[in-house]
């Protein structure tokens, strides 16, 4: 499913190079749920950006679904992103239109010509649509609008607009580091749920040692850009975890 091997990746800074990835080598299965943990700056959002190609390696080689990004003509990166799910953290709803609008959204890479107003999907994307809104718990939101949701149902929103493309990956970029705790446990309630009865493979890149150590099976440690930790959670304890974290002033 993902197969890296030394990729590392450098960005131009101050007329030197600064080393965002270094030497990462890891793979996932179909169906694991893996955090990636590392604090700010620790490569964990360039290294979520390679997996759907949209960063190359500066070295080292990267396979997604199949597909070497790298090596990908334009159309094969398109239909790459495709297969792949994308939730922010900061889960860019549309607040002022309806959450069953916004989840449509999620259909656009099928679709041709922009869209406006829930009716101009077709029919078969609306009830596609809903059928993701039910997976996430929140059907009975539809025709809100999206900004009267608490931030972890728009999240959740976020979360089943990505289902809508029918991904084979998901990725999640700190999808809960702005949600209270309460909120935070649902958004990884749903994505581990998703991991175990879909099949879904899901990364879900986190700050936060305890929620790694809480919802993940696997947890990958990212320290300026190198893999330090490449664990099971159940064979780890706090400490371990908290030892790989805490050297990070
Ligand atoms: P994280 O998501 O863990 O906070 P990032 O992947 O965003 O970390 O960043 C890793 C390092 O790479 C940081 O030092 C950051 O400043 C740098 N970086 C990330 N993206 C770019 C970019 N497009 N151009 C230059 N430097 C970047
Ligand atoms: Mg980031």
């Amino acid at each position: 499913m993902i197969d890296f091997r030394g990729l590392t990746k450098t960005f131009p800074k101050d007329g030197r190079a600064l080393t965002a990835l270094d030497d990462v080598t890891f793979s996932v299965q179909p169906g694991d749920f893996v955090a990636l943990l590392g604090p700010s700056g620790s490569g964990k959002s360039t290294l979520l950006e390679h997996l759907n190609g949209l960063q190359i390696p500066t070295s080292g080689r990267g396979m997604v679904l199949g597909v070497e990004p790298a090596l990908a003509n334009r159309a094969e990166l398109i239909a790459l992103r495709r297969r792949i799910g994308f939730v922010f953290q900061r889960f860019h709803l549309v607040g002022s239109r309806s959450v069953l609008e916004n989840v449509c959204t999620g259909a656009l890479g099928r679709l041709r010509g922009p869209r406006l107003g829930l009716v101009t999907y077709p029919r078969r994307v609306r009830e596609q649509a809903l059928d993701c809104l039910e997976r996430v718990g929140l059907a009975d939101r539809a025709f809100q609008r999206a900004d009267t949701l608490s931030g972890g149902e728009q999240q959740r929103v976020a979360i089943a607009r990505a289902l809508l493309q029918r991904p084979r990956l998901l990725l999640a970029d700190e999808p809960v580091a702005s949600l209270d705790p309460e909120s935070a446990a649902q958004v990884m309630t749903l994505l581990k749920g998703l991991a175990r009865t879909e099949r879904l493979t899901v990364i879900c890149s986190l700050h936060q040692v305890d929620l790694a150590l809480s919802w993940a099976e696997r947890v990958v440690g990212l320290r300026s850009g190198r893999v330090v930790l490449d664990e099971r959670t159940a064979g780890l304890t706090r400490e371990e975890m908290m030892a790989f974290y805490s050297d990070d002033a």
